[in-house]
């Protein structure tokens, strides 16, 4: 461990969904100190039951599976602390990140901060009722399956509503395509493309979200819509601010660029989940944060600095 001072650390790991989780646990386990700073709003706590986690026949809450993780990081030594770093600064070849509480000094991070979701224009305590009884669904990937043969109604326009919809058209024919927030954004192709899957298409607004026993209903436009669940198809924010303050480059969507060992382009920053390109989910978080550990330590050890 390199003594920096009272509050470094060989590594520190911002954010504490899966990917930062499965990192720590790494870390720890390769003798490196190490601390998560996390603000608690992992998109996996969000997970009613998550069904495609190998090892889980039976499925798992989202919180049930961060907090084994927390269990599995905290019995190799590291440490957490419930803090937003709001800077990241690098100096002399070292970062000093700011949390609320204090700085942490340290010469290895790993950005581990995901992504947010852009919502349909609903009441928050609805939409998150709505989302803990699958009403309101954001990963067709993840929970496709569980749609299947039922009614769906995507939120979105546009190349991406309609990738959406065709990707939610090989569970179910029952799919209609809602725009957010007025008339559709598409061209005579998508239009064809839509019309040959049996697609219905439909103009917005989409507003006034009731949730019902067994259905989610809407209207759109004039009309009402009921489902038994939605998928908002309106994009995310990238929470990359961290690492372009440090100078790291984005790709076009606005995620952090990295080489095949999660290196970001600045040196001693690494990132992983959904923070990064690629399918978002937890199992690429994981392996993603497999890597970067292995190449943190790695890169410690090359600097010479991760003998006991
Ligand atoms: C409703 C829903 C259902 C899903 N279902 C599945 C599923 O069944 N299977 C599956 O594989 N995937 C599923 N996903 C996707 C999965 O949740 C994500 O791919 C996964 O959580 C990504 O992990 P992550 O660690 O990259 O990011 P996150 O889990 O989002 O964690 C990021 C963490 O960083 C913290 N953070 C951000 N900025 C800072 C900062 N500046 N300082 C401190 N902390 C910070 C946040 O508070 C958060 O805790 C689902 C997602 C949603 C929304």
């Amino acid at each position: 461990m390199i003594d920096l001072g009272r509050d470094s650390v060989d590594c520190l790991v911002v954010g504490g969904g899966p990917a930062g989780l499965a990192a720590a646990t790494y870390l720890g386990r390769f003798h490196l100190s190490a601390v998560v700073c996390d603000t608690g709003e992992s998109r996996a706590a969000r997970i009613p039951c998550t069904r495609n986690q190998p090892g889980f026949p039976d499925g798992i809450a989202g919180a049930d599976l961060l907090h084994r993780m927390r269990r599995q990081a905290k019995r190799y030594g590291v440490r957490f602390d419930e803090a937003r770093v709001t800077t990241l600064v690098r100096e002399d070849g070292r970062f000093r990140a700011d949390t609320s509480g204090r700085d942490i000094v340290t010469c290895r991070v790993l950005l581990a901060t995901g992504l947010h979701n852009r919502r349909p224009h609903m009441d928050r305590r609805l939409h998150d009722e709505a989302l803990a009884q699958g009403r309101i669904r954001y990963c067709p990937i993840c929970d496709g399956y569980e749609v299947t043969g039922k009614r769906i109604a995507v939120i979105g326009t546009g190349a991406h509503g309609v990738r959406e919809a065709e990707f939610l058209r090989s569970y179910s024919p029952h799919v209609t395509l809602v725009c957010a927030d007025g008339p559709h954004r598409l061209d005579r192709l998508a239009r064809e493309r839509l019309t040959v899957a049996g697609i219905e298409f439909l103009d917005g607004p989409a507003s006034h979200f009731v949730l019902r026993r067994d259905s989610i209903a809407f209207q759109a436009g004039d009309l009402w819509v009921q489902v038994d669940s939605v998928y908002p198809a309106l994009g995310s924010d990238i929470r990359s601010e961290l690492g372009t303050a440090v100078g790291a480059a984005r790709t076009r969507e606005g995620c952090l660029q990295v080489d095949a060992h999660q290196r970001t382009t600045v040196p001693g920053l690494y990132a992983a989940g959904d923070v990064v390109s690629g399918l978002d989910q937890i199992s690429v978080a994981v392996g993603q944060a497999a890597l970067a550990a292995t190449a943190m330590r790695n890169d410690l050890s090359d600097a010479g600095v991760a003998r006991r």
